[in-house]
């Protein structure tokens, strides 16, 4: 049995409208401003240790969809990884109760992220703000389905009721597998990838769907068709890992 629908891994890019007072500037007396950017805008933040050594992973998960914790490990192993993040990588965990919507656009992804997020970047420690929502994507269809999105310069959201629906099911992948794959990828846009905030070395660019590599084995490919389609798929050497030229692109801009 092959499975015809198409996951896809999009990056849904939101405006950043500066000098909203009230808005974006200050919280409690913790300036926000740093983490209310776009997609790639702190890549070399996170690659290199000039403005931060010292990385906190906030993760806030919709009660009774908590992502598995061998996936967020998997995730703070990429990052070590990757990124000069000497001082530490650090995971902070807790649920909130369901916002009740179906269907979620990226807007009400953003407003819940203003509610919920307490963690930004401060002194030598950078942010990351991880969200796990019990809902689909607006755009999702019978034959394609979005998992997770990175909308702004230091968050990026996970469609987990979805990923539960896809996955240690029969013909399915692992849930760790297919989590992995989605946090990896997902994280690797803030890294700047492709060409969203970190320069390519090479032409690599899948100008179709943008912010993509064109080498269809890479994390980066828009479908990482070859990581989540293999029915019972459960080694960890199914994760997809980026490709030579993305690895480049990453080094280039103070990464590892
Ligand atoms: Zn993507
Ligand atoms: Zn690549």
């Amino acid at each position: 049995m092959s499975r015809l629908l198409r996951i896809l891994f999009l990056t849904l890019l939101l405006t950043f409208t500066a000098c909203s007072k009230d808005d974006d500037s200050e919280d409690g007396g913790t300036p926000i401003a740093g983490n209310r950017l776009s997609t790639g805008d702190s890549a070399r933040d996170f690659l290199s240790d000039e403005n931060f050594d010292e990385l906190v992973i906030e993760v806030v998960y919709v009660e009774g969809y908590r992502p598995t914790d061998a996936a967020l490990n998997n995730l703070v192993q990429f990052i070590e990884e990757r990124c000069h993040k000497s001082a530490g990588v650090e995971l902070n965990v807790r649920s909130f109760p369901s916002p009740n919507i179906a269907e979620f656009n990226i807007q009400q992804v953003d407003s819940i992220e203003k509610v919920m997020r307490s963690q930004y970047n401060l002194g030598d420690k950078m942010a990351l703000y991880v969200s796990f929502l019990d809902g689909k994507f607006e755009d999702d269809s019978d034959d394609s389905v979005v998992l997770g999105a990175a909308y702004r310069n230091t968050s990026f959201v996970i469609f987990e009721e979805t990923l539960h629906r896809f996955s240690d099911g029969i013909n399915e992948p692992d849930r760790f597998l297919l989590e992995s794959t989605v946090f990896r990828h997902e994280f690797a846009h803030l890294l700047g990838l492709v060409n969203l905030g970190t320069e390519m070395q090479t032409d690599h660019l899948d100008t179709e769907n943008g912010s993509h590599c064109n080498v269809e084995s890479c994390l980066m490919n828009y479908r990482v068709e070859s990581g989540i389609n293999i029915p019972g798929m459960t080694s960890e050497e199914n994760i997809p890992e980026l490709d030579s030229q993305c690895l480049a692109d990453l080094r280039a801009n103070g990464g590892k």
